[in-house]
């Protein structure tokens, strides 16, 4: 059994949070492969080490020096391994690291030091070697990421018990070191794992997983337990974000199974997102539903024209107008003479809405069109909507006795979930409603 931990900010804030990480590998001798973020927040309002980083970067740019923001990483990481009273020789990595810094003057290599600083700390602190990230994930010329790193991260990891590898950055071809977007050592911890070929990619964060529905909405909603990779890619679509579903497409490739835990309660059971076939095999008891999440600010655009499906190229010509005005749309519900197109308001403003529709006009010339904007979307997902007979009538029959009017209905093609629109002033009870209808029954 291979286990790759991904471990993030919050969890390596402190020299104590870094001990609890610690307990947590050594209890586990599955736990081979340990996948670090830089230190985040250690309280509401402290600093995060990489934004310190890019504060580091940006005097560098304008003030020729590393000034006080790199004083600050220096004096967090000095207390940490005071706090861990760790034999380690701290201020000869920074200096070399400050040193570094001021000779290569990039802003990837800056913001990377932090988790490349962690994770020389965590390999000293659990007598494990440190694997540079640099030298095994690979970029190619185009800054995408290339797979011949997982052979790379293979040969380097041959032979170790356990292994140490910062997160969040790798390097071009030619050795510079280049990151991933923010967040990104979910991904380097993903790409491990594929690497490792692990039985489970364990992500390590300050939530005991995934709810069933924001705990802003509903005090104390159930934790989801398990998850298939396509209801964890509706869900973290609509807002819930405790991973980025596209983040780990390495074990998702790979069907690696992905553990969500927390490191502050790590005997919570966390939720587990399995690739979907193994997901609906092995679930004893499907539900219905298995979360609910939702976004506000979305505009309805309504096309009316009679036989419109007649006429063919109809949806091309307004297709058309969106990629001018390069628009993503979110869905496009439509009846046999109507067409609707949902689009998030921030894509529309400053006139946009206007010049849109007066194209749509021009190009289809329609019966009638009109607009609603301040609508709330809100997703209803889960394998076992497909499996259960009355469940729109139940999620339909929840809404309409909370009182609220929906404006928008869009059941995806795949049954795996029920988009709903509601006004955005009704978006709370709606979700609250909804709650209880599916998440109170016995
Ligand atoms: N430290 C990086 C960031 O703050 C990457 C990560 O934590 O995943 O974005």
């Amino acid at each position: 059994m291979i286990k790759v931990c991904k471990f993030g900010g919050t969890s390596m804030a402190d020299g104590i949070n870094m001990r609890r990480v610690a307990d947590i590998v050594s209890g586990d001798p599955a736990r081979r492969y340990i996948v670090v973020s830089a230190p985040g927040k250690r309280f509401g309002g402290d600093a995060k080490i990489t934004d310190l980083l890019y504060e580091t970067h940006q005097n560098l740019t304008e003030n020729g020096e590393l000034g006080a923001p790199f004083e600050k990483v220096a004096s967090r990481f000095r207390r940490i391994v005071d706090e861990l009273h760790l034999d380690f020789d701290i201020d000869a990595v920074l200096s070399e690291t400050a040193e570094e810094i001021l000779q290569t003057r990039s802003e990837s290599f800056t913001a990377s030091r932090g988790e490349y600083l962690a994770g020389r700390v965590m390999a000293a602190l659990l007598s494990a070697p440190f694997v540079d990230a640099k030298d095994v994930v690979k970029f190619d010329r185009g800054g995408r990421f290339d797979p011949a790193s997982y052979e790379l991260i293979r040969s380097a990891l041959k032979g170790t018990k356990r292994a140490v590898i910062a997160g969040f950055y790798g390097s071009d071809p030619d050795g510079t070191v280049r990151t991933f977007s923010r967040g990104g050592s979910d991904i380097s911890g993903a790409v491990v794992a594929r690497a490792a070929m692990a039985d489970v990619y364990e992500n390590w964060t300050d939530v005991s997983g995934f709810l069933a529905c924001d705990p802003h909405i509903v005090a104390s909603p159930e934790g989801i337990k398990q998850l298939s990779y396509r209801e964890l890619r509706e869900l973290s679509y609509m807002g819930a974000n405790v991973l980025h579903s596209e983040s780990i497409f390495p074990v998702r490739e790979a069907d690696i199974p992905i553990h969500i835990l927390n490191t502050f309660r790590p005997d919570d059971e966390g939720t587990m997102i399995l690739p979907t076939e193994k997901y609906l095999a092995g679930v004893r008891r499907l539900r219905t539903v298995t979360g609910i999440a939702g976004k506000k600010n979305f505009t309805v655009i309504n096309i009316e024209k009679s036989m419109m499906n007649a006429e063919i190229g109809f949806t091309y010509k307004i297709m058309e107008v969106l990629f001018r005005h390069n628009i993503s749309f979110e869905h496009l519900p439509s009846g046999i003479d109507t067409m609707s197109l949902v689009i998030d308001s921030e894509e529309l403003s400053h006139g946009v809405l206007e010049e849109v529709r007066a194209d749509i006009v021009e190009a289809v010339s329609p019966d009638r069109t009109s607009v609603y904007s301040d609508v709330a979307l809100i997703a209803v997902v889960g394998h076992g909507m497909t499996k259960s007979v009355g469940t729109s009538a139940r999620l339909f029959s929840a809404i309409a006795n909370a009182g609220v009017n929906v404006r928008m209905i869009d059941q995806g093609s795949s049954e795996l979930n029920i988009i709903v629109g509601v006004d955005n002033e009704n978006y709370e009870r709606t979700v609250r409603a909804v709650y209880d209808e599916f998440f109170r029954e016995t």
